[in-house]
């Protein structure tokens, strides 16, 4: 009999009795191995019970003390990292190393999370005005939630709930039903390591569950992490329930090459951020700029042979830099895409279809593709497509390629690989994306700066984790306080002035 991953709320898993499941599969098999609990309203309001009876004394706990929890917390990470990467890949297909990457990146999270009573500890005037003192600090906003995509399902959890947790809110996380399992093997962790039960709970499910927190009046804030109508849905939704929300979307991340960028490294750049993954990632690299003709033939000619050889394979593979896809519907879309960038005239160099793995007929795997001479107005270049398929859209001028990129809907992220300083200045001022890498060409921000995108990639005023994530979880009080041998005496009807 499969198993049947389940909610964990104050602390306990829950059993599943009479709710309907989803299947979860392993992509490089195409087997069911589990189950996954499909919540409603019902789960939601027993989730938001335990998270506010656990708030009281977690918010009113000092930060530091609540920092020691988040401590112990990364020592367990450190020490179940390699377990809690084979989670992933069991049910992603990532690689080994690709989910140890993707562990490191959260814990780095949680290690910045572990430094937050230093941003809570706000600011003092003393005399602000005559015998006047004021201060402002940042308090918790009181239960809030998580909504989580499958191509990260460790990572980007840990995006928002340690920084969440450690800035005194309790927290209802609603993993992707496609992998469920590592978000709720860090939750054992995450007991593991002490916290009062209720402060992180973990709620499974799809549309009916993300419903459910949306229009929750306990829950006070909203993060969401996925595709952009979904965000889009998510924000207009929750924030007409009142609640804070920060809804990061989709993306179509492009990158420059520039006539005299060293050719190598752009093609060995844009291997790994294109097919990195199989191409399952917000900031990977979808499209290549390069700028002048001859720039595009060397860099094509660079390309094909290296997509022609990547090696994909199950995670269990060490050899392998690519595995499959998330499901066969994900597969198929891909295909789908492919077959109309055919149709719409651009020039398939490299065709990733109809790959067959022995041992894995079954399996969702996909090779490498290589479209040249992409244009603006083709499906392939304005939809995000989410697997292995690079574009090459060629600009004859630097300006062409600002241009080109300024003009599209999403903007998460983009690169340009150049030796000239100027350009790469230029281009840091004048592109109009969240996250830029100057010869970086998949430039996810370090923990203590903050990860979000422009446009539409994402809805909200703040982005994800660093100095604006404690701002996302945490709302401003000030305080004006005068004792009583400072008070005038008698009343005062004019607008109270600092003189
Ligand atoms: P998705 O939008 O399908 O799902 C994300 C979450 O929303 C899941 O928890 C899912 O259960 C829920 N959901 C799905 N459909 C819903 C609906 N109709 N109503 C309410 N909730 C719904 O995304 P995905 O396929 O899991 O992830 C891939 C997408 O996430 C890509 O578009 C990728 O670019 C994006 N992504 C963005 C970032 C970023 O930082 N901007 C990071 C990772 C992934």
């Amino acid at each position: 009999m499969t198993q049947t991953i389940t909610n964990r709320i104050a602390g306990a898993a829950v059993r599943a009795a009479g709710r309907d499941t989803t299947p979860v599969f392993n992509p490089a098999s195409g087997e069911e191995i589990a189950r996954v609990v499909n919540s409603g309203a019902s789960e939601i309001d027993d989730a938001v019970d335990a998270a506010r009876n656990a708030l009281g004394e977690w918010a009113a706990m000092p930060a530091l003390k609540r920092a020691r929890f988040m401590f112990r917390f990364k020592q367990l990470l450190d020490e179940h990292a390699d377990d809690l990467a084979r989670e992933i890949s069991r049910e992603h297909g990532k690689t080994h190393d690709d989910a140890l990457g993707e562990v490191q990146r959260g814990i780095e999270v949680v290690d910045f999370a572990c430094g937050i009573p230093a941003l809570l500890k706000g600011s003092y005037s003393r005399n602000i005005a005559p015998a006047l003192d004021s201060y402002s600090d940042r308090q918790p906003l009181g239960v809030v939630a998580g909504i989580t995509p499958f191509n990260f399902p460790a990572m980007v959890p840990m995006w928002m709930y340690p920084i969440a947790i450690a800035c005194g809110n309790t927290f209802i996380l609603k993993p992707s039903e496609r992998d469920p399992s590592a978000p709720t093997f860090a939750w054992e962790l995450f007991q593991q390591a002490d916290f009062p039960d209720g402060v992180l709970n973990v709620v499974h499910g799809g549309k009916q569950a993300v419903d459910a927190i949306l229009d929750h009046r306990g829950i006070a804030a909203v993060s969401f992490v996925g595709s952009t109508p979904v965000a889009e849905y998510v924000f207009a939704r929750g924030t007409a329930q009142g609640k804070r929300v920060q809804a990061l979307g989709g993306a179509k991340n492009h990158m420059i090459v520039m006539p005299d960028a060293d050719m190598d490294q752009a093609s060995d750049a844009l291997m790994g951020a294109a097919f990195g993954s199989a191409g399952e990632r917000c900031m990977a690299v979808s499209v290549a700029v390069p700028v002048g003709g001859d720039t595009a033939d060397r860099l094509v000619e660079n390309l094909v042979p290296r997509i022609q050889a990547l090696k994909i394979g199950p995670s269990t593979d060490a050899q392998a830099q690519m595995g499959p896809l998330i499901t066969r519907q994900h597969l198929e879309k891909v295909t789908g895409h492919i077959e109309k960038g055919v149709a719409e005239g651009a020039d398939l160099k490299v065709d990733g279809r109809g790959v067959s793995m022995q041992g894995y007929e079954d399996g969702f795997f996909i090779g490498g593709s290589l479209f040249d001479h992409v244009t603006t107005d083709m499906s392939i270049y304005r939809e995000e497509i989410f697997g292995p398929v690079l574009s090459v859209a060629r600009a004859g001028t630097y300006d062409e390629a600002v241009a080109m990129i300024n003009a599209h809907e999403f903007a998460n992220g983009t690169a340009i690989f150049t030796r000239d300083g100027d350009a790469a200045r230029d281009f840091a001022e004048r592109i109009e994306v969240g996250m830029v890498g100057i010869n970086v060409p998949i430039p996810v921000p370090a923990a203590s700066h903050s990860f979000g995108g422009w446009k539409r990639s994402l809805f909200g005023d703040y982005a994800v984790y660093g100095p604006e994530g404690v701002n996302f979880y945490t709302r401003l009080k000030t305080v004006s306080a005068r004792w009583p041998a400072g008070i005038r005496s008698g009343a005062e009807f004019t607008f109270p002035s600092l003189e």
